[in-house]
């Protein structure tokens, strides 16, 4: 067979300082895994590149640091045997061709060092075991024995050995997996997604951390559904997130079915990735109908019913991201927010009053457009003139925030009349009526009863005092 040369691909200069560094030290060097990848599949500029030698990575990395203008400063990991350097914002890692084998309750293998035939072999899968030669001797060569480049073009996920050991040695593959097939819109090989239906238990020895990070990767694909349909499939997500799966099903009484709330979520998902990158905006409509499955009742006359479930879900966000060890940060305050206020727009299109849209506005703060966006990713209705209806309904909304806006300021609202003015005004020590006279100045505001200026606002403290007694 013809050997297929990639010298095209070493054309940063990176690549240069490389190989001199291998020549000089006489250490057989490649570059691997996800930059030969996303080369071949023209995925644009990388932002790392995996280095190989058979030897030592650290002291590949430290020559290579030598030859490098500014020697830049190099990070050891001396337990990994790994050394990264950054080199024009691509960072760069360096590793000395090992051997693996596994324990049955440990995703790191014991370790010994190898030939590169043994480093591609404990290479997740055959489109990431590519590698090229950066030796004089054949430079540019593709080494490919597992055929991961027929892979690529039949965009097809494998894994170079056996599934069952690839995978029960290290679960994180199947979250690999699944993360790159939504990734690259790739399927997964039917025995290969068997495998990670059998072995989805192991996913327990897992970090949590490390199970985030690829669900986020899911979340920030074009269309992270397939990722999502993948993790259900086999199994995955009910041990991620129980509270999503428990929407699958349509339970059907006296006749009257609801829709599927799991899927109705995916297609939000994916409607929401078509109109933001956003990654926690992509967190709130994977868990927008999450209050469903607790809170769902059929009441006779009604039917299916689901009070309250904006409030109940946005509670289970705090325990969801505890529990995923995801930061219980304002990223977190964010999503339950817009959990909390998912259905608060589309009363107000049917409304005929501004203070719904003062009192929305005033909620959701600087969130407002997000929210909206949410909303109209929402809609999932498979009927032409409701589709239609709705979408204009929320185009009414957005007009009415805007008038709403324009005239009253509510978004980022701080108050006409400070407690300092109540103080100075009455002559007041801190108390309860300070707050008592503020709280009424904003309801009289959000409902209207007087516009968000200060002379208005004025007047209308002076008529809460007296009532007080001030
Ligand atoms: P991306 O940058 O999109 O995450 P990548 O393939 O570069 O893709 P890395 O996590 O940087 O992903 O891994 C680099 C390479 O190391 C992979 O291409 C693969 O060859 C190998 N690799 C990474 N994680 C594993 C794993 N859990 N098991 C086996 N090989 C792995």
């Amino acid at each position: 067979m013809m050997d297929i040369v990639y010298a095209n691909a070493l054309k940063n200069s990176v690549f240069d300082y490389i190989a001199n560094a291998a020549k000089e030290l006489q250490l057989e060097t490649y570059v691997i895994g996800g930059f030969v990848r996303d080369y071949i599949l023209e995925r644009g500029k990388a932002k790392d590149i995996d280095i190989v030698c058979i030897g030592s990575g650290i002291e590949l990395a430290k020559k290579v640091a030598t030859l490098l203008p500014n020697t830049p400063k190099i990070q050891i990991f001396k337990t990994y045997g790994t050394a990264m350097l950054r080199y024009n914002d691509i960072e760069v890692e360096f590793v000395g061709a090992r051997k693996e084998s596994y324990t049955k309750n440990s995703r790191n293998p014991i370790v010994e060092k190898g030939t590169l035939q043994d480093d591609q072999n404990r290479r997740d899968f055959t489109i990431n075991a590519m590698a090229i030669s950066l030796n004089d001797s054949n430079y540019g060569n593709l080494l490919d024995p597992f055929n991961g480049l027929e892979d690529l073009k039949n965009k097809i996920i494998r894994t170079p050995l056996n599934p069952d050991i690839t995978y029960s040695d290290d679960p994180l593959r199947m979250m690999r997996a699944i993360r790159f097939a939504s990734q690259l819109n790739f399927s997964i090989e039917k025995k290969s997604l068997a495998s990670i239906k059998k072995n989805a238990k192991r996913l327990e020895i897992i970090t949590k951390e490390r199970i985030v990070t690829e669900l986020n990767k899911i979340l920030l694909s074009t269309k992270p559904s397939i990722g999502l349909n993948l993790l259900f499939k086999t199994d995955l997500l009910q041990q991620i997130l129980p509270e999503l799966t428990d929407l699958q099903g349509v339970e059907v009484r006296n006749g009257q079915g609801h829709k599927d709330n799991f899927y109705h979520t995916l297609e939000v998902v994916d409607n929401i990735s078509k109109m933001t990158d956003k990654l926690w905006l992509r967190w709130t409509a994977l868990l927008h109908d999450i209050g469903k499955a607790p809170t769902k009742r059929f009441e006779k006359g009604t039917g299916w019913t689901f009070h309250a479930h904006e409030f109940v879900g946005s509670k289970m966000v705090y325990k969801i991201f505890k529990r995923l060890k995801m930061p219980l940060n304002n990223k977190m305050k964010y999503v339950q927010k817009l959990v909390l206020l998912s259905s608060r727009p589309i009363v107000i299109a049917t409304e005929v009053g501004d203070s719904a849209v003062r009192r929305l506005v005033f909620d959701a703060g600087e969130d407002i457009d997000d929210l909206l966006t949410h909303c109209e990713a929402d809609i999932t209705t498979k009927n032409p003139e409701k589709f239609k209806k709705y979408h204009n309904n929320f185009k009414i909304v957005r007009q009415k925030i805007k008038e709403v806006e324009e005239r009253d300021k509510i978004r980022n609202f701080q108050p006409p009349i400070t407690g300092e003015i109540i103080m100075k005004t009455y002559n007041l020590k801190p108390c309860r009526e300070i707050g008592i006279i503020k709280d009424a100045i904003k309801e009289a505001i959000l409902d209207g009863e007087i516009a968000n200026n200060y002379d208005e606002a004025y007047t209308f403290m002076q008529k809460k005092a007296k009532v007080l007694g001030l």
